[in-house]
């Protein structure tokens, strides 16, 4: 039997915010569209999906998931053609790292069907904050946090199941420069950096304004033991190329299992560009800096797709790195986000069409 009931309501806002949005001005998360999926879970069973105007919920103080952080989320991107169209890209991966997540933190799992009518309806009700032109996109947030109203430091037996949406523009340019974390972790072996879990973020804000005092925008994490190993930048995935070749991190319970990483990975090899996944020490990439063959780094994810680093800093020294023609950053991100938009086609099968 199906831990879940699946009839789901709607309501509709009387009145769409759309005639205020300035969509060329608009900072990143804090612009939301006209509508919310939520879905409740108690009793064992998943119940009462709807779909209601976005706005606030009322919540009791004792509300497990403000004391004990018991809350995980995803990130990712609707897309509109020329024509109108919508497409996800690979939103399945997105629905197993959600259940994934949830596992770690003692989470219910959420229903398959929950998870894509849940989205699905939401984005053809919200079509309309959709634009086309590469670089628009609604960035989706699906969360599932811990809602029993209770002080007990147990799992909770009631959760509640969000998706909520922004409208967000890509932005060009701008330095990304990064420190190497030598003090501070993000993720521990045993831990849960593989999870989307809302408190990895938290830990990370600190050690990231005292790199900021030091003229650093992020900063790349290394490994818990001896901070001699290259993992993640900021909330990326991070690759390096040494001449010719990309290098990343393989994944290890520390490591978030991104949708863009794998399909830079797949790309990349599609594309011949050589790749390796393998462990990187921060000596590696100091000593090919000074032989001139470290020529990029970047950081991927969801809202960035590649991100280009600029310098990167380590013990007291900047390393910088200097912009080069037909970067590999330049030619993967032009290829996944050609696949995004519907431009080219879909030789791996990512598009998802919405309607
Ligand atoms: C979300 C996230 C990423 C990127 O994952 P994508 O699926 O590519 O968006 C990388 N690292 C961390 C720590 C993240 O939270």
């Amino acid at each position: 039997m199906a831990n879940y009931i699946y009839t789901m309501e709607i309501h509709k806002s009387k009145k769409s915010k759309l005639e205020n949005i300035d969509f060329d001005n608009i900072s990143f998360g804090t612009t939301f569209s006209d509508h919310m999926f939520i879905c409740k879970y108690s009793e064992g069973l998943w119940n009462s999906p709807k779909i209601l105007p976005y706005g606030p919920i009322s919540l009791d103080p004792s509300t497990s998931s403000f004391h004990y952080g018991q809350s995980i989320f995803e990130g990712m991107k609707a897309y509109k053609d020329s024509k109108e169209k919508v497409w996800l890209f690979r939103p399945e991966e997105n629905f197993k790292r959600m259940n994934k997540s949830s596992l770690r933190l003692n989470m219910p799992e959420l229903p398959k069907d929950i998870f894509f009518k849940g989205l699905t309806k939401l984005l053809k009700i919200d079509s309309e904050w959709i634009k086309s032109g590469v670089g628009n996109s609604l960035y989706i947030r699906p969360f599932i946090f811990a809602s029993s109203p209770n002080l007990q430091a147990n799992p909770s037996k009631e959760y509640i199941f969000f998706i909520i949406c922004c409208p967000v523009k890509s932005y060009y340019g701008g330095r990304i420069d990064v420190l190497i974390s030598e003090q501070y972790s993000r993720a521990a072996s045993g831990g849960v950096g593989y999870a989307k879990a809302a408190g990895n973020y938290a830990a990370q804000f600190y050690p990231t304004s005292l790199a900021e005092k030091e003229g650093c925008n992020q900063i790349i994490w290394t490994d818990a033991n001896n901070h001699e190993y290259l993992e993640e930048a900021g909330t990326m995935n991070v690759f390096f190329r040494i001449n010719d070749t990309l290098v990343t991190s393989p994944l290890n319970d520390r490591i978030l299992d991104g949708v863009t990483r794998k399909s830079v990975i797949q790309l990349s090899n599609s594309l011949k560009i050589k790749t390796e996944v393998r462990p990187i020490k921060v000596s590696e990439i100091i000593s090919s800096h000074k032989k001139g063959e470290l020529k990029e780094i970047f950081g991927t994810g969801t809202a960035v797709v590649l991100c280009p680093i600029s310098s990167f800093k380590f013990d007291n020294k900047k390393f910088e790195i200097n912009p080069i023609k037909n970067s590999f950053a330049e030619i993967l991100k032009e290829k996944i986000t050609s696949i995004q938009y519907n431009l080219t086609d879909d030789p791996f099968g990512w598009r998802f069409p919405v309607n």
